[in-house]
């Protein structure tokens, strides 16, 4: 047995001893506040065992695994069937982008209680009049003496109801004369509990509170908590964007496959089966799935190239939103009456409603659909205003 056969035993045998019947398939997309303390609790297991920063360096509390690994490990995670984490934020987002870009001092501060799942992190980009067009935020920090003064409005700021400390993009600086909009802008490090900043929850198609609005007024943060130079905050906040999926790609692609293959049991079951056009719909969704995890992994071991992030993003958000259309079909009317104690309905309705903000978050397809035709095609840029 070669090395990584034997990390493959060794992550399935930790699984199957603590993923116990109670915690299987809990939480996911539309469900982040599902049996939340458990997953919690489980998710810092987990970081007790070593399981939550593989990828990061020895010396920050990682494993340094290889890629490989990663992928074994997220393929694992997923056929356990264990719960949705509650920590990729901070482990796959706030805590690489201190390790490339943060000061030694900020890794020392906020990384071993991100790798132990002891604090949560949420991100503050978006805003009222700032989501695609990311450059137009219009909080604002300036200085007092040694701390930073934040205020401003973010929103659709997920888990900022159970967050410890959000990564806030801030206006610092005016925009220089004839330099572009993104200029001026800080990455500012902001602790949660404190008076300055207030959560609201935004009530979801799903009926679930994912996501937030937050109030920053004249909230504070510490001086040294600005990642990267102030004013250059633009570039730190588009590596975070950069780590954001990885090898955990993987992993969400094998809860695809398995949604898919529940669908396709519940029409063998329902009889929908019977309908060529259905059947044709399903075989084309396998195919379609089969198509983007060889494209995912193809893109992961080669090295990065323009657009391939845009494109794996396209192909899995219009894949997951055509499941969900896919399901309500099979369901008929069942899947709009919606009986609130039929838990197998509720599952696919879920899945529908919550599968059209795939086609939103992480980038729109629009977005996406310009970075492949302006950095792949090479066709002129889009005016911008
Ligand atoms: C479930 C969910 C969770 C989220 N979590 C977070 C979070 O934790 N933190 C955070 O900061 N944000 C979060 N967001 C916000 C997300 O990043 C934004 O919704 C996204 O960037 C789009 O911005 P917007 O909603 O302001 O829409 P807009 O940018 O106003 O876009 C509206 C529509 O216009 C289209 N459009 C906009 N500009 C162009 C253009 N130049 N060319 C063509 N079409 C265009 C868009 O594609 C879209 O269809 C979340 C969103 C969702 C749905």
């Amino acid at each position: 047995m070669d090395g990584d056969e034997q990390f493959r035993h060794e992550v399935r045998d930790w699984l199957a001893a603590n993923v116990t019947d109670g915690l299987r398939g809990i939480g996911g997309p539309g469900r982040e506040n599902e049996a939340y303390p458990q997953r919690l609790a489980f998710t810092r297991r987990l970081a007790a065992a070593g399981w939550t920063c593989l990828a990061w360096p020895v010396a920050y509390g990682g494993r340094g695994a290889s890629l490989a690994r990663q992928v074994i490990f997220h393929e694992e995670y997923a056929r356990s069937g264990a719960p949705s984490r509650v920590d990729h934020i901070g482990t796959t987002m706030v805590g690489p982008t201190l390790i490339a870009l943060g000061t030694e001092r900020q890794r020392r501060r906020f990384l071993p209680r991100i790798a132990a799942v002891d604090e949560l992190w949420c991100q503050g980009y978006s805003e009222p009049g700032a989501g695609s067009d990311l450059a137009g935020v219009t909080t604002r920090a300036r200085r007092d003496g040694d701390h930073w003064v934040i205020s401003g409005q973010k929103v659709w700021t997920s888990l900022a109801h159970v967050a410890d400390w959000c990564f806030v993009l801030a206006r610092t600086e005016a925009v220089p004369d004839g330099a572009p909009r993104h200029a001026g802008l800080s990455y500012l490090l902001v602790p949660m509990h404190q008076r300055g900043v207030t959560v609201r929850p935004i009530r979801q198609l799903t009926g679930d509170s994912e996501f937030n609005e937050v109030f920053f007024d004249d909230a504070r943060t510490e001086d040294h908590l600005v990642v990267g130079e102030p004013g250059q905050g633009w570039r730190v906040a588009m590596a975070t964007l950069g780590f954001e999926r990885g090898a955990a790609t993987v992993g969400q692609q094998i809860g695809f496959q398995r949604d898919l293959d529940d669908l396709a049991a519940l029409a063998r079951r329902t009889g929908a089966l019977t309908d060529p056009v259905l059947r044709e719909r399903i075989a084309r969704a396998w195919v379609e799935l089969s198509v983007l995890r060889a494209h995912t992994l193809r893109a992961l071991a080669g090295p990065p190239t323009a657009g391939t992030a845009s494109e794996i993003k396209l192909l899995w958000s219009r894949w997951r939103r055509g499941l969900g259309e896919l399901a309500m079909v099979v369901l008929g009317p069942a899947g709009a009456a919606a009986d609130p104690g039929d838990e197998e309905v509720q599952r696919w309705r879920r899945l529908f409603l919550f599968s059209r903000a795939d086609t939103i978050y992480g980038g729109s397809d629009e977005i996406q659909r310009t970075v492949v035709a302006e950095r792949v095609l090479g066709l002129p840029r889009q005016d911008r205003g």
